[in-house]
């Protein structure tokens, strides 16, 4: 385990309110931060906007404002929306900061004094949507893949970054590092992206300013405006302090995107290159996540469905919109998204499983040990199940989490809540209060039930932190998570005798089918 940790969301293009995909990407980022504080590495993470481009400008002209207008109102709206959830980010970059200007010039004026950078002109099919030159490949039926609609021919005399120099470099660093982009799937894309010679040419890094004055002038020519993915990668290193923070080498050797797979090519591609250029190290990971799909189409920003997250909150709370988002989603994969889907889910896992075990543990917890944890006689066959089901659970939640199979930690998570209830079931608490022969042995049920949540809690508290939090105020034990610390906070036995627990309201109500809208 390294000390530090630096993570990435995309930064968001602003032409759009939130939805489901950004809110994804964000909560996944906002999770592994969590996670990776709470192993005790310094934690930084950045998220942000994108704000030049011809995308902004489109919205602009519809609206009748300038752009700057435009991006201060989305910026605003994705910064309070993910504050209002309870996403965590150290930094909310915006591309069209003085500071962000000043390093993509500096990269600019040294890969030109570098002569990595020439002038020529170029013709093609151009998608105002992607913002580039298509290539074959790229069109379906003579549309944009992505966009679905046509490009239109298009010849400049532009700016090139001699990006075929760095690819057979860039093949050999896949090679070393076979997780470089994760899952394997989009490493294997990106590998035939790059070992298709059509594909990929010098990158075009420049918009003349009679066409596009919205972006970053370019140092050494000042009618032309920097290509806006060039200067939106760049905000990974200006949220990190490139060149000269100091701090900047070491959060940087830990460097670790989240990416949406529509955006593989420039981060698989543009991005790693550009760094070698410079002379800097590529990220550590690229970790690309699927897409959501709803109502069967992609969600994208063009497209325009939208599940706002802020209706989701309200309609379910936000943990159980998270959990669902997390859980349902294999990293990397596609997934639907449904209102039933998510009802189904949350009441199976958390209403049912996690809930009842907390309802009936501090339900028991009031009425036969007087609301406090208990002192635990001597554990048994059955109490040492559960206490290694937790220790499995510990072990395999940071695998996965490390691995980016979010799913398969909070499946980790829920088998040994089974394990719990399942405990339960088979000390019969309730019946054995009432027998002379058992009842000594209440004690030591609940005060096992009360442990097992006290680390189900902590497991979970990167997933769904205020369920969490809520948890182990519930156990008595408000503000834990606080300086606490995996793996060791979670190991058995650490729950304070002589805690007071308390029953509260349902932490999971079923969600009645009555409520879902048709
Ligand atoms: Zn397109």
């Amino acid at each position: 385990m390294s000390a530090v940790f630096y993570l990435t969301t995309p930064i968001y293009y602003m032409n759009g309110e939130p939805h489901i995909g950004h809110t994804y990407a964000t909560v996944v980022a906002d999770t592994l931060a969590r996670y990776h504080r709470l192993c005790g590495e310094r934690t930084f993470l950045l998220t942000g906007s994108d704000e030049h481009g011809e995308k902004v400008l489109e919205a602009a002209a519809e609206r009748g404002v300038p752009p700057q207008e435009i991006t201060d109102h989305y910026s605003a709206i994705f910064r309070s929306t993910w504050d209002e959830l309870g996403l965590h980010y150290d930094r909310f970059i915006r591309t069209t900061e003085p500071a962000h200007r000043q390093v993509v010039q500096g990269i600019l004026q040294t890969l030109f004094d570098r002569g990595q950078i020439y002038f020529q002109e170029y013709g093609g099919n151009y998608c105002v949507g992607c913002e580039r030159f298509l290539t074959e490949r790229d069109l379906v039926d003579g549309l944009c893949r992505d966009h679905e609609r046509a490009p239109e021919h298009r010849t400049e005399s532009n700016y090139f970054f001699k990006m075929t120099e760095h690819f057979e470099w860039l093949v050999g660093h896949f090679e070393e590092h076979p997780d470089f982009v994760r899952p394997e799937r989009y490493r294997n894309e990106a590998l035939a992206m790059l070992r298709d010679e059509s594909g990929l040419g010098d990158l075009c890094i420049s918009r003349p300013k009679s066409r596009l004055h919205w972006g970053i002038e370019l140092p050494f020519d000042a009618d032309y405006v920097c290509y806006v993915w060039f200067d939106a990668l760049v905000n990974y290193l200006t949220g990190a302090g490139y060149p000269d923070g100091e701090e900047f080498p070491e959060f940087w050797s830990e460097c670790q995107h989240v990416i949406g797979k529509d955006i593989l090519k420039p981060h698989a591609i543009f991005w790693p290159t550009m760094l070698h250029a410079l002379g800097v190290e590529p990220p550590r990971h690229l970790n690309v996540h699927g897409f959501w799909n709803v109502d069967d189409r992609k969600v994208s920003k063009s497209l325009g469905n939208m599940v706002a997250p802020l209706i989701m909150r309200d309609r379910y709370g936000f943990d159980a919109f998270r959990y669902y988002l997390m859980r349902d989603m294999v990293f990397g994969l596609d997934a639907s998204f449904s209102e039933e889907a998510l009802v189904a889910r949350v009441n199976a896992d958390l209403a049912n499983n996690l809930g009842n075990l907390v309802s009936r543990t501090l339900n028991m917890t009031e009425r036969f040990t007087e609301g406090r944890v208990p002192e635990p006689g001597p554990g048994d066959e059955p109490e040492r199940a559960v206490e290694s089901a937790l220790a499995q659970a510990v072990a395999e939640v940071d695998r996965r989490v490390r691995e980016m199979a979010l799913h398969r930690a909070l499946e980790a998570i829920l088998r040994a809540v089974d394990a719990a209830n399942r405990y339960l079931e088979q000390r019969e608490p309730w019946k054995a209060a009432k027998d002379p022969e058992r009842a000594g042995g209440v004690a030591t049920t609940l005060y096992t039930c009360c442990e097992a949540l006290r680390i189900t809690a902590l497991l979970l508290s990167p997933f769904l932190p205020e369920k969490s939090a809520e948890i182990l105020a519930r156990l008595g034990l408000e503000g834990a998570l606080k300086g606490a610390r995996l793996p060791a906070d979670a190991s058995w036995g650490r729950i304070p005798v002589g805690s007071p627990t308390s029953v509260g309201k349902p932490l999971f109500p079923r969600i009645e089918s009555e409520e879902q809208p048709a």
